[in-house]
């Protein structure tokens, strides 16, 4: 799943969470840890692996519920520790649905061997992988779960307006010169 993907498929689930637990709708800061939960096992390890070869594989070291767990309970924990547990919560389901979009394809398809990365490195990832962003993007190839990504991604950015934008503000405050709104 592209970028886009994770965060669409996480701000979705992100909704309807709140909503089941009677919280209102995303707001700032949450959305903003949210995004970045989101993102979080491909920034660490498709650079280690594709980059630095670091890692054998671009789905390994921060896909494993191994590691995920843990990092999820101890941001938890921290934020918890800073009266900002909303902000754990959200980054923490971010963080893990990444994991669920990366198994979803393996999931719909039954091939459970795609899955190892959840259990690594219990598990050998496959020998070959397509290295490299510039690659990936010429791999681009319409496929019904790409498509879905862009479906969810429309949903998500029409959701996300309809909730006022939430964490846009947050962010556009950090960059430098900005004054927060
Ligand atoms: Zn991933």
């Amino acid at each position: 799943m592209w970028p886009w993907g994770h965060a669409a498929l996480g701000y979705l689930l992100y909704t309807v969470y709140l909503r089941l637990r009677a919280q209102g709708t995303p707001t700032g800061w949450p959305v903003v840890a949210l995004g970045f939960g989101t993102q979080v096992p491909d920034l660490v390890d498709k650079p280690l692996a594709w980059y630095l070869s670091v890692l054998p594989y671009g789905r390994t070291l921060a896909h494993s519920l191994f590691v995920a767990i843990p990092v999820v309970l101890l941001v938890g924990w921290v934020a918890r520790r800073r009266k900002r547990p909303v902000v754990g919560v959200a980054f923490g389901l971010g963080y893990l649905s990444h994991l669920l979009g990366d198994s979803l394809h393996a999931l719909l398809t039954q091939q459970w061997g795609d899955l190892f990365f959840l259990v690594w490195p219990l598990t050998t990832p496959p020998d070959a992988e397509t290295v490299g962003l510039i690659a990936h993007l010429r791999d681009i190839d319409g496929s019904p779960f790409f498509l879905f990504g862009l479906l969810l991604t429309v949903a998500m950015l029409v959701l996300w307006n309809h909730h006022g934008r939430p964490g846009l503000a947050e962010l556009w405050s950090v960059v430098p010169g900005q004054r927060r709104v």
